[in-house]
């Protein structure tokens, strides 16, 4: 029984061990939402007033909170790309501290159990 809660204990730090290896393989990060927007320009006889497939763009558009402000930031396309994987690595981030929450509960469960 010890030994098997033992080895319970030395499976969620091997688990813990590689969400942190994953987090260290994080550089960019950033949170909010990308919007990819195609614009109608307004001027008299372009073509994109009637034809949809003429729309000007695509425009990049970075929406995130600050100090529970929506901030808006217009993107270049080569910001837009880095921006799109700092976001995919956000909601990754997101996932393995959830995970190691997780692990942190049962190791706490494991180590310092309730005395009956
Ligand atoms: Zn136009």
């Amino acid at each position: 029984m010890e030994r098997s809660v033992a080895q319970r204990i030395q499976q969620i730090r091997d688990e813990i061990g590689r969400i942190r290896s994953a987090f260290a393989e994080v550089e960019y990060i950033s949170s909010g939402t990308l919007h990819t927007r195609m614009k109608v320009c307004g001027k008299s006889g372009c073509r994109c007033a009637q034809d949809p497939q003429a729309r000007h763009g695509p425009y990049y558009e970075w929406g995130h909170m600050v100090e529970g402000k929506l901030v808006r930031r217009v993107l270049t396309p080569q910001q837009a790309e880095l921006l799109q994987h700092a976001i995919d690595n956000h909601r990754h981030a997101k996932r393995l501290l959830r995970a190691w929450e997780e692990q942190t509960e049962r190791l706490i469960e494991l180590q310092a159990p309730r005395q009956p």
